[in-house]
């Protein structure tokens, strides 16, 4: 068997069309400020993906850097300043932050109506009984992935590699949301004994450990469907040149010849990933906009 690709690109083009169409009725555009701390270079790279994108569908966005010694209060005290300015409609803060700031606290003082990512934990909280808020866009990428391609997911073995608050966890909720449609995940982690036994029995591997080629097809049953989440950056060498590049946690080739749907990376859950922020920016807007009405 060989796998189809499971592009991200016309998932995230449709996403970016609606979401443009419906912030053009919104009275004004809506405003995302991304914070960052130091200056993580995955993080820079992501802001500037963040912002044509936002530039696309005609969201105003900000980056606002810190220097790396901002200490927690200063940054804590400058996101209750965007909590309450009407200007700003969603707020988020890159990761990785400086060992001396708890991410947590951090992410704990982004108002829930401002919360773009959906991981404060008001909007954590609301997933435990649906998925009708403000959700984590990379774990709602990939279940739209996986619908994109019309795929049944009643009573499937689905396993998730990774139990992160950001990926994992969220998504395993996704998962379970519905009462009697719903597959049977399991989750896998960096203590989980013997890998291969549980992706192996799995019609769908999906996996954000940050760990390149951690999976190869032999650990794969065929036909599954594989979501790869994982970024990572590798040094390659050919004819004596090193060059970077970046790959998923899946050893791509090989699981080509498994799987029956493959996720690449770049060009997957990423871009899809992106898609979903615009959208959650949308959607804060629009009940913002509600609020002023009601
Ligand atoms: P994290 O470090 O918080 O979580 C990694 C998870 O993988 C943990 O639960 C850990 O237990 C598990 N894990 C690690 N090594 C493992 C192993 N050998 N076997 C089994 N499980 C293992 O990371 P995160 O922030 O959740 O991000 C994970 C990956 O996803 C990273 O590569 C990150 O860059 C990527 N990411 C991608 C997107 C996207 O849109 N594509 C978005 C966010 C993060």
């Amino acid at each position: 068997m060989v796998a189809k690709q499971l592009e991200g690109k016309f998932l995230s083009a449709s996403i970016m069309q609606q979401v443009k169409k419906d912030i053009s009725c919104f009275p004004s555009p809506p405003r995302l400020v991304s914070l960052l701390i130091g200056s993580d270079s995955g993080a820079l790279s992501y802001a500037k993906i963040q912002e044509s994108a936002c530039k696309a569908v005609g969201i105003l966005f900000e980056l606002v850097k810190f220097p790396a010694s901002t200490s927690q209060e200063e940054a804590i005290d400058y996101i209750v300043k965007l909590n309450n300015d009407p200007n700003v409609t969603g707020i988020m803060v890159f990761v990785p932050v400086p060992d001396h700031i708890d991410k947590n606290s951090l992410i704990a003082s982004i108002s829930h109506l401002k919360d773009v990512e959906g991981i404060s934990p008001t909007n954590m909280g609301k997933l435990f009984y649906d998925n009708s808020s403000i959700v984590p866009c990379t774990p709602k990428a990939v279940m739209l992935l996986i619908k994109s391609i019309d795929y049944d997911l009643a009573g499937k073995e689905v396993v998730v590699i990774s139990r992160s608050p950001i990926i994992g966890q969220p998504l395993l909720l996704m998962l379970l949301e519905s009462t009697n449609k719903s597959p049977t995940p399991t989750c896998c982690h960096i203590a989980t004994q013997n890998l291969a036994l549980h992706t192996k029995r799995a019609d769908v591997v999906i996996v954000a450990a940050g760990k390149a080629n951690l999976i190869h097809g032999e650990m794969l049953k065929e036909g599954a469907v594989v979501i790869d989440v994982g970024i990572n950056l590798v040094e390659k060498e050919q004819n004596g040149k090193k060059s970077r590049l970046i790959v998923g946690d899946v050893h791509y080739d090989s699981a080509m010849n498994v799987a029956s749907w493959l996720t690449p990376v770049p060009g997957g859950v990423g871009l899809v990933t992106t898609a979903v922020l615009l959208q959650n920016v949308s959607l804060l807007a629009k009940q913002h906009f509600a609020r002023l009405e009601s």
